[in-house]
């Protein structure tokens, strides 16, 4: 049955692959959603759009310079209209349900800290929260009593098939990686590939940056540092495993041996779903897997010689939040200069390991204790990194 009262949601990055995945689940259910605000960076038409759609109260976009078309666009429909990072803030910690997190990178960790420390349910698309601010995070969600659910497929599969009470009866935990497009290909082959074929993943579609850290393996490594923060356990716990098919997401192993994994079909809308409805289910139009049409499944170690991404991100994982906050940092900006062919597809790691060598022997890494030191770490990673560019370049 539905419930009698509609959920109140915000989605924070609803123009997004995430957040249009989300919004697809709502339209398809509008009885059982009332949508409070919507979000987006500067898509004001494609925002607008939305908004009217699923019928939201409240449209932000964080750029100023979008606020006029997206006040035309909501002209007359009662939807109000706000603009800038104060506002996407403000829209975040408006009383909701849940908040579905899905804005992209650094930008999201204010938000939803915002929409956390309200005591809000959040269901965490924006891995860069825990990867810049794991420990700042996960303490205001507590000091909130905010429910954390992980959308993230490989974290959403452990959170489904890990056992309540049982946390301390785990050996380790898998998370599977598909290997990206390039997980064939050798390094002499991977120093010249287009950004493209990088943005080109064979399984998922998803947004440019989770595209191409998919591609380096870095995004493996960002959530090797998600599930460090969400679950209760050690680095030599988290475990990577390729697995080119993705049908597999995560995997618990227990003590008495028994391995308990998640399986679907790789469609960000049954992830997002188990949060939306958790503690129950919801339909989704996902497609079902059928075990015999498919026939194999496949599994391989991960290769650190090709993909030193994953490396670079445990050792930043160790060394603590300061390190992964420039760990991601350093990344965006790589990634941005590889897309706009400023460096090439290996330069992209080489080019974060440098930025973290440099940052620890400059004593730039003390742990940060607010947010505002998160983002000091931040500003510093992404002018290294810009240094390292252009010195590559010239
Ligand atoms: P996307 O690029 O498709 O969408 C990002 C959204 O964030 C857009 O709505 C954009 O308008 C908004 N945004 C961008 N910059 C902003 C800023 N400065 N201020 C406010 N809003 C801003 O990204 P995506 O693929 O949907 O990924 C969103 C998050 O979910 C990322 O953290 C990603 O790692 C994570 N994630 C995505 C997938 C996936 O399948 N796409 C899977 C797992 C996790
Ligand atoms: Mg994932």
């Amino acid at each position: 049955g539905v419930a009698a009262e509609p959920q109140r949601l915000t989605v924070l990055g609803a123009t997004g692959s995430i957040g249009s995945s989300t919004l697809d689940l709502v339209a398809r259910n509008r009885e059982r959603f009332q949508v409070v605000a919507l979000t987006a960076n500067d898509r004001a038409e494609e925002l607008a759009r939305a908004a009217i759609e699923v019928g939201a109260e409240h449209a932000v976009v964080a750029d100023p310079a979008a606020y006029p078309r997206l006040k035309d666009a909501l002209a007359g429909t009662g939807i109000t209209a706000a603009a800038g990072p104060q506002a996407v803030r403000e829209a975040a910690a408006r009383p909701a349900d849940m908040v579905i997190a899905a804005i992209v990178g650094a930008a999201g960790l204010e938000p939803t800290i915002a929409a956390a420390s309200r005591g809000t349910t959040i269901g965490l698309a924006n891995k860069e929260c825990l990867v810049c601010a794991g420990d700042l995070f996960m303490a205001a969600a507590r000091a909130a009593s905010a429910t954390i659910l992980p959308v993230d497929s490989e974290h959403n599969a452990v959170f489904q098939v890990l056992e309540r009470g049982n946390i301390d009866q785990v050996e380790k935990l898998t998370l599977t990686a598909s290997g990206g497009p390039f997980r064939t290909l050798s390094l002499e082959e991977m120093r010249h590939v287009s950004p493209e074929a990088a943005l080109r993943h064979p399984n998922w579609s998803m947004g440019a940056r989770i595209s191409i850290d998919s591609a380096t393996m870095m995004n493996k490594g960002f959530e090797i540092i998600e599930a460090f923060h969400l679950f209760p356990l050690g680095p030599d716990q988290l475990d990577v495993l390729v697995h080119p098919q993705s049908v597999v997401h995560g995997m618990v192993q227990y003590r008495d041996g028994s391995l308990l994994a998640q399986l679907g079909a790789p469609d960000m809308r049954t992830p997002i779903a188990h949060c939306l409805a958790w503690p129950r289910r919801m339909a989704t139009p996902a497609q079902r897997l059928d075990l015999a049409a498919l026939a194999t499944l496949s599994f391989e170690a991960p290769d650190p010689a090709r993909f030193p991404a994953l490396r670079i991100a445990r050792e930043a994982m160790i060394a603590g939040t300061a390190a992964t906050a420039a760990l991601n940092a350093a990344d965006e900006i790589a990634v941005r200069a590889f897309l706009d062919r400023g460096i090439g597809f290996l330069a992209i790691a080489a080019t974060v390991e440098r930025v973290l060598e440099r940052m620890a022997a400059a004593g730039d890494l003390a742990e940060p204790s607010c947010v505002e030191d998160v983002l000091r770490i931040d500003g510093v990673a992404r002018a290294m990194a810009q240094e390292a560019i252009a010195a590559q370049a010239g």
